[in-house]
């Protein structure tokens, strides 16, 4: 692989921008695209012809082994604009690194990082107007990778493309959402594909999610695919849970995707003194806490919502509701990074990079 320290992006410009068209109060998650994408090639062994193009269709052959085989696999950060328009990307690094972690395991050629971080500062610059500014909102980034290359043979492809899209996106109110303890259907195995980013392990939690929310739950608790007595992750989030005082989460595993918003949110409560445990939790401690009154909050965390509440949980039939608190570590811990990806507070621990 070339070491590409600095990179030429060639750049072609929309002839006109959607941008009038879309109505920033009422943005919701992920439907509108922005004027232009990044992408770039793999051929012949090399990563080559980084551009930016107007946002437009990607043409393959139906022979296209991301068609058959799913060597896809993708990120989701954000880019945050402060009152003075100055825009701030997230611990992008770490979602760079991440995106190779999962190259590697789909076996996917790595991706050098000035083909990434130059490539998302280029494309961000172009479509700085489009970062909304309003409390909550941000810009959606998906970088994603795809196997182009062709023929029905089940093997690695030869060739791949490398895209970055844009969404710009409204707060997350998702309001507190009712789930499910999966206790049949796993989201990821030992030895499997779980802590990658790959399109097919979501493709796989659809179906149980759905049976799911047909019992009037919105999402599912996923579990150890070994005895279904661990809780590992809260739909496409991780997990965590609060019992008296104390903020746990479970270990990171080859199941369980490291998310950046769950290690900055326990960087962020050691540094306060809030007293975290990174452990294994059963679904008995859980409802054992839950009957004694000691378990006070369950949130997911990821980069789209923050911290998501959780209402209540069902397993094996019977539903357990969680209290109603004031001041919880969920809403105090999603400020506390809201604040430092939108510039509202200093960053002590290095995470906010300003792009222009
Ligand atoms: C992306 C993702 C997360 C959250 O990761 P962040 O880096 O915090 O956005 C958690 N679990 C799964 C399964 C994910 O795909």
């Amino acid at each position: 692989m070339a070491d590409l320290n600095t990179i030429t992006i060639d750049i072609t410009k929309a002839d006109h921008s959607k941008i009038g068209n879309v109505d920033f109060d009422n943005l919701s998650f992920g439907q509108v695209f922005t004027d232009h994408m990044f992408v770039c090639d793999f051929e012949d062994g090399t990563w080559q012809n980084p551009r930016i193009t107007p946002y437009q269709s990607i043409s393959l052959e139906p022979s296209a082994k991301i068609f058959h085989y799913g060597q896809s696999i993708f990120e989701g950060m954000k880019a945050y604009k402060d009152g003075n328009d100055n825009v701030f990307l997230f611990r992008p690094i770490d979602n760079f690194n991440r995106l190779n972690i999962s190259a590697k395991r789909l076996a996917m050629p790595e991706l050098p990082e000035a083909i990434f971080m130059d490539g998302l500062k280029e494309l961000l610059k172009l479509e700085k107007d489009w970062i909304p500014n309003s409390e909550g909102s941000s810009l959606y980034i998906r970088p994603f990778m795809l196997a182009s290359g062709e023929g029905f043979h089940a093997s690695p492809a030869d060739t791949y493309k490398f895209v970055i899209a844009f969404a710009p996106s409204g707060a997350y109110f998702s309001g507190k959402v009712k789930v499910l303890i999966e206790e049949k259907y796993s989201r990821s195995a030992n030895g499997g594909v779980g802590f990658a980013k790959a399109g097919g392990n979501y493709a796989g939690q659809f179906y149980p999610t759905q049976l799911a929310k047909d019992k009037g739950y919105q999402q599912v608790i996923w579990t150890d695919d070994n005895s279904h007595e661990f809780i590992e992750e809260a739909g496409a989030m991780n997990i965590f849970v609060r019992i008296n005082d104390t903020l746990l989460t479970v270990p990171t595993s080859d199941r369980i995707l490291d998310g950046i918003t769950r290690k900055s949110i326990l960087t962020i409560a050691e540094a306060e003194g809030i007293q975290t445990e990174v452990r294994k939790i059963k679904v008995s401690e859980l409802i054992e806490a839950s009957e004694n009154g000691s378990l006070k909050e369950i949130f997911g965390a990821g980069t789209a919502a923050v911290v998501s509440p959780i209402s209540g949980f069902g397993f094996k039939g019977q539903d357990y509701d969680l209290p109603e608190i004031e001041n919880t570590f969920g809403a105090h811990l999603k400020k506390r990074i809201t604040d430092i990806q939108t510039n509202k507070s200093n960053d002590p621990f290095g995470w906010r990079i300003k792009v222009c």
